[in-house]
C-alpha cells in the first residue's frame, strides 16, 4: 500500500494542522511554473495522500490498513470541504483551459420558423416558399469584420495567444491563472477599423426567400431541416441549420388520427334501409360510396388509401365515413299512414323493449362524440 505519510513527509502522529502545512509546501514546490511537467505526476501522489490524510474518516480507514482511495474502497473521493481532487489538479496543471486564441469565426445558430399548412397540403406534399429573417455573411467585407482595404492585426497585449497569465493568491500560496485576454476578446487579433455594415461582426441581419420542399404526411410539430440555411456565424462563421416546423390547420370537413381521415355523413333512414350510392367529397375529389342495404347508425365505411401519406414511406393511411342516420322527423299525414303501414307490416306496432348489455362499441362512440373527435 502506498505510504501517503511518507509523500507527504510526515509523521504518522501528525496534526491536521502539519499535514496541512507540508501539502502546502509541496503543492508550491510541484507547481508547473516551478518544477515543469516532471512535477505533474508527484503532485498527483501528493494531492491523493493529502486527500486521504486530510480527512478523519479516511485517515483512520488508512491507518487500519484500507486505502480509501483504492477503487471499490473507501468512502468516495473529494476533499470532504467541498474541493474535488480534479478541481485542485486542474487549477495547477490548466486542464480544461482553451489552448490558444479563440477563432473569429464560430458556427452560427440555428434558426426556427412556422409554417402553417392545409391538411391538403399536409397530405399530397408541397413546395412554398418562406420568408425568413437570419444573419448572413457580410458581404462588404466578406465576413472578416474588417472595412475594406485593412485587415485584423495580432494583439499587442497577448502578442496572439488570446490569453493572459495572472498571478493570484490562494490556500496553496501563489497560483498562476490563465484569462482570456481583454484587449482582444480572447481572438489573438484585433480589428483596428471595422466594417462600417457589419460594424466588425461579420455578419448583419437579412431577410430572404427559402423554397421548403414539404414532404407529403407531415403533421403539427414536425421539423423539416434545411441545412446550413440558419443563422452565419460571428465573424462570418459558418451558418447553422434552419429548422420549418409544420402546425397543420384543422379542417372543416376532416378530421386527422394519425394518417387516417376521419368524417361523418348523415343519411335519411330510408336510404340507410334500402341502400344507395352517394358522392363523397374528399381531398382526391368526389368519390363514389357504396351504402349497403340496411347501413345502421355508427357503421364505418372505409375508403382505402384516401387518408393522407405516409411520411417517408409508400402509401396513404384510409378515410373513414361514419354513418349517421337520421329519423325523419315533422312527418306529414301522408307520410305517418306509410310508417304505420311499415310498422304494421313488420309486426313493429308495439315493439317488446329489448334491453342489452351496452356493446363496447356504443361507450366509445359517445366518448368520442364527447371529446369532438
Ligand atoms: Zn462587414
Ligand atoms: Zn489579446
Amino acid at each position: 500500500m502506498t505510504d501517503y505519510y511518507e509523500i507527504l513527509g510526515v509523521q504518522r502522529d501528525a496534526t491536521p494542522e502539519q499535514i496541512k502545512k507540508a501539502y502546502r509546501k509541496l503543492a508550491r514546490e510541484l507547481h508547473p511554473d516551478v518544477a515543469g511537467e516532471a512535477g505533474e505526476e508527484r503532485f498527483k501522489d501528493v494531492a491523493r495522500a493529502y486527500e486521504v490524510l486530510s480527512n478523519a474518516d479516511k485517515r483512520q480507514q488508512y491507518d487500519m490498513g484500507v486505502d480509501p482511495t483504492a477503487p471499490g474502497g473507501g468512502a468516495g473521493g473529494g476533499f470532504g470541504n467541498g474541493f474535488g481532487f480534479q478541481d485542485i489538479f486542474e487549477t495547477f496543471f490548466g486542464g480544461g483551459q482553451p489552448a490558444g486564441p479563440v477563432p473569429r469565426a464560430r458556427r452560427g445558430n440555428d434558426a426556427l420558423v412556422r409554417l402553417d399548412l392545409d391538411l391538403a397540403e399536409a397530405t399530397f406534399g408541397t413546395k412554398r416558399e418562406l420568408q425568413v429573417d437570419t444573419a448572413v455573411a457580410c458581404s462588404t467585407c466578406g465576413g472578416d469584420g474588417a472595412r475594406p482595404g485593412t485587415s485584423a492585426r495580432t494583439c499587442d497585449v497577448c502578442h496572439g495567444r488570446g490569453s493572459v497569465q495572472r498571478v493570484a493568491r490562494s490556500f496553496l500560496g501563489q497560483v498562476m491563472t490563465t484569462a482570456p485576454c481583454a484587449a482582444c476578446g480572447g481572438f489573438g487579433t484585433v480589428i483596428p477599423e471595422p466594417c462600417a455594415d457589419c460594424a466588425g461582426e461579420g455578419r448583419v441581419r437579412s431577410r430572404r426567400t427559402v423554397t421548403v420542399n414539404v414532404p407529403a404526411g407531415v403533421d403539427t410539430g414536425t421539423r423539416i431541416k434545411l441545412t446550413a440555411q440558419g443563422e452565419v456565424g460571428p465573424g462570418g462563421g459558418p451558418a447553422g441549420d434552419l429548422y420549418v416546423e409544420i402546425r397543420e390547420r384543422a379542417h372543416d370537413t376532416f378530421v386527422r388520427r394519425g394518417d387516417d381521415l376521419h368524417c361523418t355523413l348523415q343519411v335519411p333512414m330510408t336510404a340507410a334501409a334500402l341502400g344507395t350510392v352517394l358522392e363523397l367529397d374528399t381531398l382526391d375529389g368526389p368519390q363514389e360510396i357504396d351504402l349497403r342495404p340496411g347501413t345502421q347508425p355508427g357503421q364505418v365505411v372505409t375508403l382505402k388509401g384516401l387518408g393522407v401519406g405516409h411520411l417517408h414511406a409508400n402509401g396513404r393511411g384510409d378515410l373513414n365515413v361514419h354513418i349517421e342516420v337520421l329519423v325523419p322527423t315533422a312527418l306529414d299525414t301522408e307520410q305517418e299512414e306509410l310508417l304505420q303501414t311499415l310498422a304494421r307490416l313488420r309486426g313493429e306496432e308495439r315493439p317488446d323493449p329489448r334491453l342489452s348489455a351496452a356493446h363496447p362499441g356504443v361507450f366509445s362512440r359517445l366518448r368520442d362524440k364527447l371529446s369532438g373527435r
